[in-house]
């Protein structure tokens, strides 16, 4: 172990996608997890900042490299609404053996457990174990090291893309996400004892499904909400079980040992109405409409018709079927987008479908269509500021993508970055109004928030930086508490010990 090292017994990380700081802030006040309570008592407990835009993917391989998404260049999100699998395949080859596992375990020497961290498959070699499964491309479970896992049984859940509940399989989808992280969890306590590794990481992904799904059956404040029904507590049903994965994982602790918890990003009830953006640019003038000048283009035709479809299916209860008939029609992505009536080489500003139907995204421009580009964003900005919403601003903020991030794939995000008020996602319809109901919110009424959690205890009194308690600093932290440099001079660690004398004697 290096001298400057902060740890003196094992590390224990688990990271439970799209756990809310708000929500488990407040079942922590209800006493509902009784484990994490103790946690926060014995240590802290913070929210941790996800990086932007707030989705899975691009936040885990900010966690696991602690290059920002500017500078890892992954930013997809996952469309759980196709449920499309070819959609989801990405190269993530860009971070592999570049984490902070492999770091730690190179450069301080110790030994690393890592089960099923998202995205990064096939498992690669490290200085003790990695079990990772396919995460929305066809493979099989992987282990790099065979010897590792003894007659132990990898759960089946590691890794891929579950199938999607539909209203009436509400139930056994949360059963078996139930199961799924209960047996994820068994499978790591064994793989913990087997191995006694000097850094042991594992990711539990039902979280952030159980709420996408749940979300509106377990809050009475969704408009959307149907009643009491078998899955009304489903959420917090899905946070006990993850609460008391904790509690073993802390009933394994020696009193040396530091046990961590995160999330990548929170939920709360996804937007309800949409703002739809590239409406607006067309109204402005900024985006040209394939449908020319014609008042009757067949393509403006099917746009109408797919906006009513929409709403009779949202109005109807039909939500099961939006995926369905998408599907049917062809160049389903494109209806989806709406760049099958955007013409966005011939326009200056438009919406791409950059963070889905969320409260936040991006505006791209056509650096080729406008006079002078940085007085173009201005002006956009100023307009788009203005824009209000039942006499609200529609905005909390909108800027140039340089003023959030500075890596070398900063171009791979839009011009302008943007978040709303938390009732709007953006809309890609057009002819149609400004404002509409979101129709896919009864399908997936839960939604990414930027605040996760993070929670961290071990021997003696520790302290955090609320300040600097975010994703982009996660990788500093983890390095700095095994001693190991990193000479990212942008990150910072925020999880420290308070002081020597409080430390315990060996
Ligand atoms: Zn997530």
């Amino acid at each position: 172990m290096s001298d400057n090292s902060q740890r003196s017994g094992k590390v224990i990380l688990l990271g439970f996608d799209g756990m809310d700081f708000d929500l488990t802030s407040t079942l922590i006040e209800q006493g509902k997890l009784p484990n994490l309570e103790k946690l926060s008592r014995k240590g802290v407990f913070a929210p941790l900042l996800s990086v932007f835009p707030a989705d899975s993917i691009p936040s885990w391989i900010t966690t696991f490299t602690g290059k920002d998404p500017s500078d890892h260049g992954i930013l997809d999100h996952v469309n759980y609404l196709l449920g499309d699998q070819d959609e989801a395949k990405i190269d993530t080859s860009v971070f592999h053996q570049k984490t902070f596992w492999d770091e730690i375990g190179s450069k301080s020497g110790s030994r690393v457990c890592i089960i099923n961290p998202f995205m990064a498959y096939p498992a690669w070699p490290v200085n003790g174990v990695m079990v990772s499964g396919p995460a929305f491309i066809a493979g099989d479970i992987q282990v790099s090291d065979e010897t590792s896992i003894g007659d132990l049984k990898i759960p089946d859940s590691i890794g891929g893309l579950e199938d999607l509940p539909g209203k009436a399989t509400m139930r056994p989808f949360l059963d078996k996400a139930m199961q799924d992280t209960r047996d994820e969890a068994a499978f790591g306590l064994g793989m913990l004892e087997k191995n006694q590794p000097d850094l042991f990481f594992q990711t539990f992904l039902a979280s952030d499904r159980v709420q996408h799904f749940l979300w509106r059956y377990c809050d009475a404040e969704d408009p959307t909400y149907p009643g009491q029904s078998d899955v009304d507590q489903g959420i917090e049903e899905y946070f006990s079980v993850a609460d008391k994965v904790i509690g073993d994982f802390m009933e394994r602790l020696d009193e040396n040992d530091i046990l961590l918890v995160m999330s990548d990003h929170g939920h709360g009830m996804r937007c309800t109405h949409c703002f739809n953006f590239n409406e607006y640019f067309r109204r402005q003038g900024y985006l040209k409409s394939t449908s020319g000048g014609r008042r009757i283009s067949s393509k403006v035709v099917i746009e109408k018709l797919k906006n009513r479809v929409l709403r009779f299916m949202n109005d109807h209860d039909l939500e099961d079927y939006i995926s369905k008939i998408a599907k049917l029609v062809p160049n389903a992505q494109a209806l989806k987008k709406g760049t099958h009536i955007a013409n966005y080489s011939d326009s200056q500003a438009y919406a791409p479908d950059f963070a889905g139907t969320n409260p936040f995204g991006g505006v791209c421009i056509n650096r080729d269509k406008v006079d002078d580009y940085e007085a173009f964003r201005t002006q956009l900005i100023d307009e788009l500021e203005r824009v209000t919403y039942q006499g609200q601003p529609v905005f909390r903020w909108i800027k140039p993508r340089e003023s959030m991030y500075c890596g070398q794939h900063i171009d791979s995000y839009p011009d302008l970055l943007y978040e709303m008020i938390p009732s709007l996602g953006t809309g890609f319809s057009m002819h149609t109004d400004l404002f509409t109901i979101n129709p896919t919110h009864k399908k997936i009424s839960g939604g990414h928030k930027k605040y996760g959690i993070f929670f961290g205890a071990g021997p003696g009194q520790w302290d955090v930086v609320t300040s600097d308690c975010k994703i982009t600093n996660m990788y500093k932290t983890l390095l700095t508490l095994f001693g190991v440099d990193d000479d990212n001079s942008r990150t910072v660690s925020f999880f420290h010990r308070k002081s020597p004398a409080e430390s315990p004697t060996n």
